[in-house]
């Protein structure tokens, strides 16, 4: 596809603004499961997600979404055990993919070739859809889209979307709804009465910033994944091979001064401080790639639907990466909307969405803002006391089988 080819078209039945994985899965769903023409929205062109430096975990549940849209990935590593931990302390949970019956918990994958996938996926839809439809899918780069406007009575108004193109030329076009996925960067500004309910988002400053990047040791272990509690924050070692070199994917929370001091590390220094944090499971860290930083906050919009807009992935909730939940709750929201619009494109739909929704968005919320606050508790008797949970945890099936199906599927089962 040409990045400069399409036009803003001056109206829509969907308007799509962000075109992440999140926009991207909603689209292809879109296309094949609803007739409403769409029109997607991005401030980019696809060349950016190619040089995002993140690795995601996707959960097993998401590959059957995925798979579903024929958008799984080429490279996937897969996550067969999972090892929990806190540094120093005793107490540690263990899971496996066949305690579960799955063939692995999860996948990594580089966060530009999940895009890439559901890119190929989303040009096989457009070319399944019935010539009689006519054109389904606009197309929008580089264009930012920074006001929604909402107007006229329910059932028959209309979102007025505006911004303007990389060369500042104004851009607009009206929808019958308008779907925020452009990763929780700008809030929408509609009438007095949703700016008040878009000013009591649910926010967390962790004082935490993730240091990404691919290392490589010398006593790799395929298959497991390690998500290892420090005091200054979660550190996880995700099984990535990058570019046919086997290694692991690092997301390192530490405070914000620590990551800049890190950063700035000659690598070998840098390796000798993961060490010390991570320990000697795998043996010594021989190489680094190039370092990455992520601030990490808490943003969670209570609603995510405000008549004709609906939030989605991380416009809807931007959480801490612990657990990786961000981009598995990104696209069962995505598949809940597009399974809400099959036959009706109006508010009542996306209300049904936000009921449908509503308990996956508060456990997953929930969960992944409590781990790393508790963790993050330096207390002896607290730290004693998350041994003994972790010991628990172990032996009480039930609890752990309850958690590790939550983290592969949310409240979809
Ligand atoms: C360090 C780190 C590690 C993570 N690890 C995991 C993990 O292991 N597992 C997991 O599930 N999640 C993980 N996440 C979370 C995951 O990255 C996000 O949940 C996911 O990227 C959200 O996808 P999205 O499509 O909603 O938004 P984004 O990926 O942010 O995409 C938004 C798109 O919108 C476009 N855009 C932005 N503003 C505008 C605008 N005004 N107008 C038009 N277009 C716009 C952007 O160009 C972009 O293409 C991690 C996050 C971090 C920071």
């Amino acid at each position: 596809m040409n990045p400069a080819s399409t036009e803003v078209p001056a109206d829509t039945d969907i308007a799509i603004v962000g075109a992440g994985p999140v926009g991207l899965a909603l689209a292809c769903l879109l296309l094949r499961k609803s007739p409403w023409r769409l029109t997607l929205i991005d401030a980019a062109t696809p060349a950016r997600a190619s040089r995002d430096p993140r690795a995601i975990a996707l959960s097993y549940g998401s590959r059957q979404l995925l798979e579903q849209i024929g958008a799984w990935p080429r490279a996937v590593t897969p996550i067969e055990h999972i090892h929990v931990s806190q540094r120093a302390r005793f107490g540690h949970v263990k899971l496996h993919s066949h305690d579960y019956d799955v063939p692995a918990l999860g996948y990594v994958v580089r966060y530009g070739e999940l895009c890439e996938a559901l890119e190929r996926a989303l040009a096989q839809a457009i070319q399944a859809c019935p010539a009689a439809d006519g054109e389904r899918l606009a197309r929008v780069y580089e264009t930012r889209i920074d006001h929604l406007e909402q107007s006229g009575p329910e059932t028959a108004g209309l979102v007025r979307l505006s911004g303007h193109a990389h060369d500042r030329q104004p851009a607009a076009l009206s929808a019958r709804l308008a779907v925020q996925a452009e990763g929780g960067l700008f809030h929408q500004q509609t009438t007095r009465a949703e700016r008040g309910v878009q000013a009591r988002k649910y926010r967390r400053d962790y004082g935490q910033t993730a240091i990404v990047a691919h290392v490589a040791c010398s006593r790799p272990q395929p298959g497991w994944a390690w998500e290892r509690f420090t005091e200054e924050g979660p550190l996880a070692l995700l099984p990535h091979e990058e570019h046919g070199t086997p290694g692991y994917a690092l997301v390192w929370c530490c405070q914000p001064d620590q990551a800049a001091r890190r950063l700035a590390l000659p690598e070998g220094e840098f390796l000798a401080e993961l060490e010390q944090a991570f320990g000697p499971r795998m043996g010594r860290f021989t190489g680094i790639g190039k370092r990455h930083a992520f601030p990490l906050g808490l943003n969670a919009a209570p609603v995510t639907v405000h008549g004709r807009v609906v939030a989605v992935g991380n416009a809807a909730q931007t959480l801490h990466p612990v657990a990786g939940q961000g981009l598995n709750l990104g696209l069962r929201d995505a598949f809940a909307l597009a399974l809400a619009l099959r036959a009706d494109c109006g508010p009542q739909a996306l209300q049904a969405f936000a009921a449908q929704q509503k308990l996956d968005r508060a456990v997953t919320i929930g969960v992944t803002d409590l781990l790393p606050r508790v963790f993050g508790v330096s207390y002896p008797l607290a730290a004693h006391a998350r041994g003994a949970s972790l010991a628990a945890l172990a032996c009480l099936g039930p609890l752990k089988d309850t958690l590790a199906r939550q983290m592969m599927y949310g409240m979809r089962r």
